[in-house]
């Protein structure tokens, strides 16, 4: 009997391996046509200015219209994408993509949103290659927005890899006047090191160290600790993950400067987010 077990769980776990095998493939051959097909979409999510709650920037988020599986999020695709080198179109499109809609919602709103940006995640593979100077500023003159109104999201993991090259193209980028954000703050390879050497002005406290206040105690601790930490370092911070009114209290009295998460905005799409937060936020800056 204890044989037969052991047989099965053999068993289901090949199969299971093989429609992992078979999930990827299918995923990978789809990615390949998606740009082309019209398939991929950008979603934004405001980000707010925790004093005011005025609308400040909006980070532009990757979804990708399925023709059989329906909208997917990054998790489901990314690392494929990484691993088969279809990346590098595909941050390319986004890159371009938001750019675009940046500088159409400012000739929207008139410029009477001062400084209004837009936020643009970076992985590892796109801040390690040579020509993202070239990227950045080809994206840039195309789309016409300025370089303050743009801002690269990169995480700590795509810093480690090749760390002299990164900071000396990242020093390319921040010298056009782009502005530079660590993303997920907190988690994995977290070093003040980081923030010596290279040209970061934006602190983006992840939504796991978020998610603890302000009910567990060290949460609220580590929290407090880094919002001093990067107002010392005269950074801006900001708090993603802000679900409930109790966290945004909490990250507002502590000194973050923006807030960011699904009590203020969900990301949605460009004519939702057009519609629903950028319009009435233009409300809100002429009315003072
Ligand atoms: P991220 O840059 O840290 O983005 C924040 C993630 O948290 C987004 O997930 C967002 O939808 C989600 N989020 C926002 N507010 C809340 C909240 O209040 N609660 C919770 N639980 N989640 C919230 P999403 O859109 O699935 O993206 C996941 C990650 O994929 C991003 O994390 C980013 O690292 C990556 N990513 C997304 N778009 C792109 C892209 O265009 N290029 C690259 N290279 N990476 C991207
Ligand atoms: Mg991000
Ligand atoms: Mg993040
Ligand atoms: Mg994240």
């Amino acid at each position: 009997r204890a044989k037969n077990e052991g047989r099965n769980q053999i068993q289901c776990y090949s199969e299971e391996l093989e429609h992992q095998v078979r999930y990827r493939t299918r995923i990978e051959q789809g990615l390949r046509g998606a740009i082309a097909r019209n398939e991929l979409k950008l979603f934004y999510q405001g980000k707010f200015e925790a004093s005011s709650g005025r609308l400040v920037g909006m980070e532009a988020l990757l979804r990708w219209q399925h023709p059989e599986d329906g909208l997917l999020a990054p998790d489901r695709f990314m690392a494929i994408a990484e691993e088969t080198g279809l990346m590098e179109p595909i941050g390319e499109w986004v890159l371009e993509t938001a750019c675009h809609q940046a500088r159409e919602w400012l000739d929207m709103v008139g410029y009477r949103i001062p400084h209004l940006s837009v936020a643009v995640n970076f992985s590892a593979s796109q801040i390690a290659a040579d020509k993202l100077p070239k990227v950045i500023r080809d994206a840039l003159t195309r789309s016409g927005l300025a370089p303050e109104n743009l801002e690269l999201e990169i995480t700590e993991n795509a810093l480690i890899k090749r760390p002299e090259q990164i900071a000396a193209a990242l020093k390319v980028v921040r010298a056009m006047g782009v502005t530079l954000a660590l993303d997920d703050f907190g988690t994995g390879y977290s070093s003040l090191d980081h923030l010596m050497h290279f040209p970061i002005q934006v602190i983006k406290i992840d939504k796991s160290l978020v998610a603890t206040v302000p009910e567990d105690e060290k949460g609220c601790r580590l929290l407090t600790a880094l919002l001093n930490f990067s107002q010392g370092f005269g950074m801006v911070s900001v708090a993603e993950g802000i679900e409930t009114e109790a966290q945004a209290a909490f990250c507002a009295e502590h000194g973050c400067d923006l807030l960011q998460g699904y009590l203020l905005g969900r990301p949605v799409d460009a004519a939702t987010f057009e519609k629903d937060v950028l319009l009435p936020a233009l409300g809100k800056y002429l009315d003072g």
